[in-house]
């Protein structure tokens, strides 16, 4: 029986996605790197899948994947596509940057095809040396030449000594070069605890900066904080805190999707987790 009052539904597990999306409840899901999607993201209890178009370290052309997406989309479960590791649209090397562009481009505009709710792509980084300034202009660049049909979320990354998102000064000179283009924001909690930001008072802190958290990435670090590296841990396993992770995820108000190790039962495990402590 239909009901409109969320205190009756106990966990929240048994709503369908439209009917959280409905009840403004936040969407709890994960990333996918291989399977059948709507069959994977209802192994998790996912309302919200993220997945690569193609090689997350290649150069190609996404391939076409509306065959294996649609059934996800029209089961209300939204999808969220992540662009290639090797996209750095800020540095100067132009046999990197030129390409970046191209497959960024193809992405977007692959990915707004397939109704995906965001692109994500990491900040990038400069190499040693450089001066962080051109790579601020060069994501300036991006936004100035291409029109896109659906959000660029720009990520905040773990490692680097010149990258252009690990740590909130260089996000802040970031937005001050793209902020006029209204990109979104990706908040990744292992990412930041090991680039060297602490989670406590976090969103409100990206949020002075970048007015909004579009999309958090929820998950578990290996690594010591400040450490640079990028392994991801589950929610409870690892460096973090899990009630620091949860903090970040209540505080910022946006979907959640864990690139958690575990498959479905690793990722369904963490999925429930947030679910069980966030408020339905
Ligand atoms: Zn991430």
């Amino acid at each position: 029986m239909e009901t409109t009052d969320p205190q009756r539904h106990d966990a929240g597990g048994e709503l369908s996605p439209r009917r959280r999306t409905l009840l403004r409840m936040v969407l709890i899901g994960a990333h996918l790197h291989e399977g059948e999607p709507l069959a994977e993201a209802r192994a998790r209890k996912a309302e919200i899948l993220q997945i690569f178009l193609g090689d997350p370290q290649g150069w190609k052309k996404p391939p076409d994947r509306s065959a294996d997406t649609r059934p996800l989309t029209d089961a209300g479960i939204g999808l969220y596509v992540h662009a290639p590791y090797l996209v750095n649209v800020a540095t100067t090397n132009n046999k990197i940057r030129i390409p970046s562009r191209k497959i960024l481009d193809q992405h977007a505009e692959a990915a707004a095809a397939l109704g995906a709710r965001g692109l994500i792509v990491h900040g990038g980084h400069m190499n040693d040396g450089d001066d962080p300034r051109v790579g601020f202009d060069n994501w300036r660049k991006v936004f100035e030449r291409a029109h896109f049909d659906l959000p660029i979320l720009i990520e905040n990354t773990a490692g680097g000594d010149n990258a252009m998102a690990r740590r909130l000064d260089r996000i802040a000179r970031l937005w001050d070069a793209v902020g006029n283009f209204n990109p979104g924001f990706c908040l990744d909690t292992c990412h930041a605890h090991a680039g060297g930001e602490e989670l406590l008072d976090l969103v409100d802190r990206v949020k002075a900066i970048t007015g909004r958290i579009d999309l958090v990435h929820a998950n578990g670090s290996r690594d010591a904080f400040g450490s640079g590296a990028d392994r991801h841990a589950n929610l409870t396993d690892g460096h973090i805190d899990p009630d620091a992770i949860v903090a970040v995820c209540a505080a910022a108000g946006a979907p959640i999707l864990v690139e958690t190790p575990g498959l479905r039962e690793g990722q369904g495990a963490d999925i429930a987790f947030l679910r069980e402590r966030l408020p339905a």
